[in-house]
């Protein structure tokens, strides 16, 4: 076993609760406060999952509390309709950040007077170089950065400037406003970092109120500082950030100090988790929007049938280290299946029909056998299944002429109908294409139930559906995004989409216990997978997603790993 496997929801141990341990018992903290601050800017993804775990969990798991925030800096990308998902998506996920709910957005009129206090201190300047000046004189990782000729101003002039950015006196780049810091700093952020912008942009949520928005840089640590933030979690590209966030919070009265802990982004195989690549899939119509179920969205995964606390034992799994990697997507998977082998009711569908009629079962007869809900849970209890003389079975379950390993049905051969009874075929009826459409078949009564008295044995057990009973279904079947498993690393993955990522199935047929299904609720189709009702589905046409298959391809790795 890896040590990934032994890592639960509850006993997680990684770098940062190790911190959190030391950080309590040495007395940096009395208690615990965490955030997830998403960019309203798009919905989530299972990445952010990963942060939306570890920031919640640890919280729980030290008495602490978890804001939410919104960092709602940027009003150009920013809507209500992502702020709005952002909430439903967490609290589906199974956090709650009770009355902590933030804005960076709320903090303008704070962080704007930090502005000036850095200004009266001769540690910010208004700036006029033009964006593209001001990135010729950053310098290179290499080389120094040069001063900005605006950069020795006095307090006076930058005050009565950055007054009038606010005032809206303005155009948009004309001016911004900068930390004075170093520009030979060996680190690029703290060579003189913009502070604020000039944006004739609405916000979603201060109106016309700003026309100067600050960066994410300047208000993010300050965010952390006023809601008295104690472990500010994020991912490593940070890292070289947090120089900045500790320059501001030194030189700033704010009211908390924060500390930052980096750990790495969560990347996974045959898929993108980046916001700005998942619009370009919705946009440009390769998938039917932000939830279809092909996508990594929290949204997309829902709709895909993935319960939430398998999302959750996945974060668990993979953990919080240091080092970049790529996750298999069929871990994900495992947990899925893992998780609704033990809650979903089996059902039987056959998604590609074959029918088949049982020439001594008498016409016009119908029987329900009983059939168990759920084997791994005894308290699902059982239900009725409607057998009669025509049924349904699925095509790939017989061949004509079968090779040696194929110990399906086939002429001549005696196979057993899953809760039903022994069944022989006889004769295959074929079109004028000289395609299979029927199988002529017998079945034995005395093995009513699935078992013979006499003790012979078959080799197989086929799911099937009775043709009269049956409802007539869609199906939709899901491969992976991307067919190359590292694409989402790729400077530009959709060369890699994978063509047959969705396949349509218009002629299934389901046993009528399904006629109750409900939209998101899990049930296993027998031998098939782990499927659910998709919201396309009308009163009279059900659709069903499947979420996983029922092969495990990472039990596969896993014994490949182990040699
Ligand atoms: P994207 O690259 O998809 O646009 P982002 O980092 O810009 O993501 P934010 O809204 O800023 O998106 O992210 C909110 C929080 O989620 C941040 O703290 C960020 O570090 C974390 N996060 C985003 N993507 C991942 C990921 N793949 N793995 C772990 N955490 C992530
Ligand atoms: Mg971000």
């Amino acid at each position: 076993m890896s040590d990934a496997d032994t890592i639960t929801e509850e006993g997680a141990r990684d770098f940062i609760r190790d911190g959190i341990r030391d950080d309590l018992a040495g007395g940096r903290v009395d208690g615990v406060v965490t955030r997830f601050p998403p960019e309203p800017n798009g919905y989530l993804h299972i990445g952010h999952a990963k942060s939306v775990c570890l920031n919640f969990g640890v919280a729980q798991e030290f008495g602490g509390r978890c804001h939410l925030r919104m960092d709602d800096t940027n009003p150009v990308k920013e809507e209500h309709e992502y702020i709005e998902s952002i909430k439903k998506d967490v609290r589906w996920l199974g956090y709650d950040w009770g009355e902590h709910l933030y804005f960076a957005s709320d903090y303008f009129e704070q962080l704007y007077d930090w502005a000036e206090h850095l200004v009266r201190a001769s540690k910010a300047y208004v700036d006029d170089l033009s964006a593209d000046e001001i990135r010729a004189h950053r310098g290179t990782l290499i080389e120094p950065g040069t001063d900005s000729p605006y950069r020795e101003r006095s307090v006076e002039e930058n005050l009565d400037l950055l007054r009038r950015m606010r005032a809206g006196e303005f155009k948009e780049g004309e001016r911004v406003l900068r930390a004075k810091i170093d520009m030979a700093s060996g680190n690029i952020n703290l060579r003189d970092p913009v502070m604020y912008r000039i944006l004739h942009s609405p916000h979603p949520r201060t109106g016309d109120a700003w026309c100067i928005y600050p960066t994410y840089d300047f208000a993010h640590g300050q965010s952390d500082a006023i809601e008295h933030v104690t472990h500010s979690l994020c991912t490593l590209e940070f890292a070289d950030h947090r120089p900045l966030y500790d320059w501001f919070v030194e030189n700033l009265p704010v009211p908390a100090r924060p500390h930052q802990y980096e750990f790495s982004r969560l990347n996974l195989t045959h898929t993108v988790l980046s916001k700005r690549r998942l619009i370009e899939l919705v946009e440009q119509g390769h998938v039917r929007g932000w939830d279809d179920p092909r996508m990594p969205t929290l949204q997309g995964l829902r709709r895909r049938g993935y319960p939430p606390a398998a999302i959750r034992d996945f974060a668990g799994r993979v953990g919080i280290t240091k080092s970049d990697n790529v996750v298999e997507m069929a871990l994900l998977e495992h947990c899925a299946r893992e998780l609704l082998n033990k809650t979903a009711e089996r059902r039987m569908a056959v998604l590609d029909p074959l029918k088949v009629v049982i020439e001594n079962y008498p016409e016009g007869q119908v029987e329900e056998l009983e059939a168990v809900n759920n084997p791994e849970d005894e308290s699902a209890g059982r239900r009725r299944v409607p057998f009669s003389r025509e049924l349904y079975i699925e095509r790939e379950d017989f061949m004509e002429d079968p090779p040696k390993k194929f110990f399906r049905l086939a002429p001549g051969r005696e196979v057993r109908l899953r809760y039903a009874y022994f069944l022989t075929c006889n004769e295959v009826v074929k079109n004028d294409a000289g395609e299979v459409v029927e199988l002529r078949c017998s079945y034995d009564l005395a093995t009513r139930g699935g078992n013979a008295p006499d003790g012979r044995k078959v080799k197989a057990t086929l799911h099937w559906v009775s043709a009269a009973k049956a409802l007539s279904a869609e199906v939709r079947l899901y491969d992976h995004l991307l067919s190359a498993p590292e694409a989402g690393l790729e400077a530009n993955p959709l060369e890699h989409l994978n063509p047959d990522s969705l396949k349509v199935l218009t002629d299934c047929r389901l046993e009528p216990n399904l006629a109750d299904a409900e939209a998101g609720g899990a049930v296993q189709f027998e031998r098939l997978g782990y499927f659910c009702l998709d919201p396309d589905a009308t009163p009279d046409r059900p659709v069903f997603n499947r979420t996983v298959a029922l092969r495990d391809t990472w039990a596969k790795i896993q014994a490949k790993g182990k040699g």
